[in-house]
């Protein structure tokens, strides 16, 4: 089966609407770790699909959400970005370019009853900040002037 046919039956199972758009939007999340914001994701797609409008990307994330299929991120304060990766994990962010990296990783970090109070805890998310890579060495060659 390859990835579309795969895709569209996967969709399909849970019930959502499938547009050669929509499934152009499923195609690009497939797989992806970039954390894109969905002005990407409309970007990406309206490539291929000039006539798509942005209010489509919006209502798709929306469902895919709403099934579990996409989860919302905020640690980039300037836009929305999402995550097909719905499976527990913590993020690394690049204070500078906003890059998203994935950290699979388990931290043990249990509440106290004392800290937890009247709350059942479900669950938890790290985020770590940084400079990446590409980001460093530009600021190395800016002081070098
Ligand atoms: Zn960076
Ligand atoms: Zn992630």
């Amino acid at each position: 089966m390859n990835k579309q046919c795969f895709l569209k039956e996967k969709y399909k199972n849970l019930g959502l609407k499938l547009t050669p758009q929509r499934i152009a939007i499923f195609e690009f999340l497939e797989g992806n770790t970039s954390h894109p914001s969905a002005e990407e994701i409309f970007q990406h797609v309206s490539e291929k699909y000039p006539t798509m409008s942005f209010s489509t990307v919006y209502n798709t994330l929306e469902a895919l959400r709403k099934n579990n299929q996409v989860m919302e991120l905020t640690i980039d304060q300037s836009r929305k970005r999402y995550d097909p990766n719905t499976e527990h994990h913590h993020h690394l962010i690049c204070t500078k370019c906003k890059k998203i990296r994935d950290i699979h990783k388990v931290f043990p970090l249990n509440l106290s009853a004392e800290e937890r109070g009247d709350f059942i805890v479900t669950g938890n998310h790290v985020e770590f900040y940084g400079l990446c890579g590409e980001c460093r060495e530009e600021a190395f060659i800016n002081t070098r002037g």
